[in-house]
């Protein structure tokens, strides 16, 4: 038997079945035929955060910020690098708390930038404040160990 994982395409949210073994070979969506991992965060509105939460097999690393915060956007290049290395591994996604609120409130996030780490569909780790590509990386690789 051959280990599989579910994962959620970030370009069109449907969720894959990649082989274990495949997921470093830059394996591509059934349905639109994207890589499914691009070495970049994914941005999220409600139902694609829903979806990818839930169905992701591999732990879900969601950046919480707002186009105004100047941390946030300080901290952005540093998040992609860190998606970048985190791939496969992890899925880095980032929810614009400004565009959707809900989501916020429904973490109650209450500063921003806030790191939140999902696996299995629950949160199980959080971080404030911004951070650092390698920072980022080596934080969520000590949640997930
Ligand atoms: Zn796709």
């Amino acid at each position: 038997m051959t280990d599989t994982l579910h994962i959620v395409c970030p370009h069109c949210h449907t969720t894959n079945r990649v082989r274990t073994d495949q997921l470093g070979s830059a394996p591509d969506c059934g349905s639109c035929h994207q890589h499914l991992f691009a070495g970049r965060s994914v941005a999220l509105n409600e139902s694609a955060f829903d979806r990818h939460i839930a169905r992701n097999e591999i732990p879900v690393l969601v950046d919480f910020w707002a186009p105004w915060c100047g941390p946030c956007r300080q901290m952005a290049p540093g998040f992609e690098a860190a998606a970048a290395r985190l791939e496969p591994r992890v899925r880095l996604a980032k929810v614009d708390t400004e565009a959707v609120p809900a989501l916020g409130a429904r973490f109650n996030i209450r500063s921003i930038p806030t790191l939140a780490l999902f696996k299995g569909g629950r949160e199980i780790a959080r971080q404030a404040g911004a951070m650092g590509s390698a920072d980022i990386v080596r934080w969520a690789e000590a949640q997930l160990r």
